[in-house]
């Protein structure tokens, strides 16, 4: 790159000439035609270019010190103003110099002006340029003329021969690369602007296809890649495994056992497993967990599973030791809050190999962890961390430094279709599409906050039927105190209103073994309503509790919602989860509400997330905020991604002539220091 220019474009994230061609425009503006001043009176309206002579140039002071120019083609006037303007400005809009103005036209007080219009000095014989002139994402002190100078400078000295051959092009229906590159810098003056704003002209397809293809080829080359790291050996099946699926109190479902299966045949190979477990809120994904566990304890390894918050990793311990404890396995949890000295024995028990299946939150991924030989790492609600914190934990392999502990990932969000062909296109999916048999949806039901009183006899009913009540108290973004306090009021004035009941409360304040303390007396029928603030939110399970209540429902996001709704209908019993909501709405809001009242599917669900908000929730710390695809986009090019998509498989697969020369070639012009994160 030029290197008086690099300055300049760093700050625009530029650092090769490749990146810099591929600024491509935001928009155009069209300079290549001139409005006449006669018509421009005609017209009194609209985003013009026109030119005329200086017949007046001056600072005014009323109202206000401004620069005012009269342009004049001899029978018409228009006036330019300058609010903000410089000497050099006003010296260079001299008295009969001929000027062409681009800017709004407006009716002014002395006729149709405009205000602070781009302009030019020219002479009668200056040209209209032939191409519309493009106008280019940039950030302070850099400028378009800057921008626009270097990128075509760029464009001569660099190469533009396409990575892909003629042939391919003419299956798939894509332009040149060069062709389109350049179309797109510099369009002609009769190119389709509609076309090349909401970019699906030819050009524009061509380089979103290209980056959707860079980025398959190098998601499948990491999958390949990982391929040739080292795992150990997880033989199949031990005696450990096949007494714990007889000790269950209930038989596995179908599904259930496919991915057990899927799961079983990863942990033999001699490579790391990194397989995403998706099924929704409430299908049973623990135990599918805590199988493959035992098929590492089995082979003589550690299991680690780590869990987003303490509530949820404590109950998972609760659930894997009370499973796992009658068949002699030593489970272990870890959490930030305990006491020093309990910690130090833990750690010195995963140090030492004697702890077996290690259960913690991000504790686990601490400095201080040392496992004696981990062979397996589960890692619940995964899109809660970063792909930081779960490299971390997969690094911790213990002994041997080169081998690498196999991977479990599992989710209750599922990705939608466009995202798990791209960002998450190396990962091995397995599903469970269905709940557990005898479990009956979740009857869900829009309430004004209004009707608080009929809300509050729903939880007598309730009651009085045995079952047990969780409140969720609303989501105060700006404030966790605030939000504490409200759960802190909800509840006094609950104790107050149903004074024969229990009422409990949770909230994310609290110690680990307070917040403990209250779910084991809320799971043994102790607590009959528990309010709780959005601690709740993940995995706990009390099959008990059958009415959720969410308060100001309108403020929580989609799939927050679902999980919340997934605590209740965990057991046999009908469940009913209401959502009050406080008028007015507003129309995110109402989508939200209706989605949720319409369907317990938690794929459809997030879908209409996705539809709602875009896919920059899903991913989640995934990308950590990089934008890996600039150019295309998720929801509008789906076809796209699927022709990308295979034409990376079959090159990979070496179906084409010189498939390789291609993938290097392609890769070497749209990924540079990107690949980096891509890989992890
Ligand atoms: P999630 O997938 O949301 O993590 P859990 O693993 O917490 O779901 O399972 C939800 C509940 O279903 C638990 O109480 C679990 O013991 C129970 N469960 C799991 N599998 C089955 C099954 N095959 N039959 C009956 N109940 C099951
Ligand atoms: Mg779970």
């Amino acid at each position: 790159m030029n290197k008086t220019n690099t300055g300049k474009l760093e700050r625009l994230g530029i650092h090769t000439d490749m990146e810099l061609v591929l600024h491509l425009p935001s928009r155009y503006e069209d300079e290549t035609k001139l409005t006449s001043l006669a018509e421009a009176m005609f017209r009194r309206i609209g985003h013009i270019q026109t030119e005329g002579v200086i017949t007046l140039s001056e600072i005014q002071y009323r109202p206000r010190r401004q620069l005012v120019v009269f342009l004049s083609d001899g029978a018409n006037q228009l006036v330019l103003r300058f609010l903000h303007f410089y000497a050099s400005q006003q010296k260079q809009l001299a008295l009969g110099k001929r000027v062409r103005a681009r800017g709004e036209l407006r009716q002014g007080f002395n006729g149709m002006e405009m205000v602070h219009p781009v302009y030019k000095i020219v002479d009668e014989n200056t040209p209209l340029p032939d191409a519309l002139t493009p106008v280019y994402p940039t950030s302070e002190g850099v400028s378009q003329n800057f921008l626009r100078k270097a990128i075509n400078e760029a464009l001569e000295r660099i190469d533009l021969s396409d990575t892909l051959p003629d042939a391919l092009l003419n299956k798939l229906d894509l332009p040149g690369f060069e062709k389109s590159i350049r179309y797109l810098h510099n369009p002609p003056a009769n190119a389709d602007e509609n076309a090349l704003l909401d970019r699906t002209h030819p050009a524009w397809e061509r380089m979103k296809f290209d980056e959707l293809l860079a980025q398959q080829l190098s998601m499948r080359r990491a999958q390949i890649a990982r391929r040739r790291q080292k795992s150990n050996v997880l033989k199949a099946p031990g005696s450990l495994t096949k007494a714990f699926i007889r000790s269950l109190p209930f038989t596995l479902t179908d599904e259930q056992e496919k991915v057990v299966a899927e799961i079983r045949e990863d942990l033999v190979k001699a490579w790391p497993m990194q397989r995403l477990l998706q099924g929704d809120v409430g299908s049973g994904k623990t135990v599918v967990a805590a199988i493959a566990a035992c098929q590492a304890i089995d082979n003589g390894f550690q299991v680690a599973m780590m869990a987003p918050t303490e509530i949820l990793a404590e109950q998972h311990f609760q659930r894997l030791n009370e499973w796992m404890a009658p068949l002699g396995i030593s489970v272990v949890w870890l959490n930030g809050s305990m006491k020093k000295k309990a910690k130090e024995e833990v750690l010195s028990l995963i140090g030492s190999g004697e702890a077996q299946f290690i259960v913690g939150t991000h504790a686990l991924i601490q400095e201080s962890v040392r496992f004696a030989n981990l062979g397996l790492a589960i890692i619940d609600e995964q899109h809660r961390f970063g792909v930081g914190q779960r490299l971390v934990l997969r690094n911790k392999g213990g002994n041997a430094e080169s081998i690498i502990p196999h991977q479990l990932m599992m989710s209750a969000t599922p990705i939608p279709r466009t995202l798990a062909m791209t960002f998450y296109a190396d990962l091995d999916v397995s599903v469970i599409a269905k709940l557990p048999p005898g479990r009956k949806p979740v009857v869900t039901r829009l309430i004004d906050q209004k009707r608080r009183d009929e809300v509050i006899e729903r939880i007598h009913a309730a009651t009085l039927g045995g079952r047990q009540v969780y409140w969720v108290c609303p989501l105060i973004e700006e404030s966790e105190a605030l939000q504490l306090q409200t759960a802190v009021e909800t509840h006094a004035i609950l104790t107050e209103a149903l004074n024969e009941l229990s009422v409990g409360l949770i909230h994310g304040r609290m110690k680990a073994a307070e917040k403990q303390a209250v779910m084991t007396d809320f799971l043994e029928k102790r607590i009959h309503v528990l309010v709780a603030t959005t601690v709740i939110e993940v995995g706990v399970d009390v099959p008990n509790a059958s009415l959720m209540i969410i308060e100001h429902a309108e403020r929580f996001g989609l799939s927050q919602l679902h999980q919340l709704r997934g605590r209740v209908g965990r057991g046999s019993i009908d469940s009913v989860c209401l959502l009050m909501y406080q008028k007015p709405l507003g129309d995110t809001a109402k989508k939200r509400l209706m989605t949720m009242r319409e369907t317990n599917d938690g794929f459809v669900i997030s879908q209409r997330d996705l539809e709602i908000r875009g896919p920059g929730e899903f991913l989640g710390a995934r990308q950590s905020g990089q934008a890996m695809l600039r150019f295309a986009d998720l929801e509008k090019d789906v076809d796209l991604i699927g022709k990308a998509a295979s034409l990376a498989e079959d090159l990979l697969n070496g179906k084409l002539p010189d498939s390789d020369t291609i993938m290097s070639k392609h890769l070497a012009r749209w990924l540079d220091y990107r690949e980096e994160y891509l890989n992890v």
